[in-house]
């Protein structure tokens, strides 16, 4: 996905479980949750929880 901030970059989360690190998603009603938070070290340094289809910002 593009990052929620603007920045233009394009974030890539690994869902599966043999690798390091991998995020769970979950989806209901249509919309998709991922766990842990999304932390981007380099760049913009954005920090954000996806919930429910919606950015929460840390
Ligand atoms: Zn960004």
């Amino acid at each position: 996905m593009l990052c929620p901030c603007g920045c233009g970059e394009s974030l890539y989360t690994n869902l599966m479980d043999d690798f390091d690190p991998y995020w769970k998603y979950v989806i209901e009603e249509k919309t998709i949750s991922l766990k842990p938070s999304i932390d981007r070290l380099v760049g913009c340094k954005s920090h954000f929880f996806l919930t429910h289809g919606k950015i929460i910002w840390c």
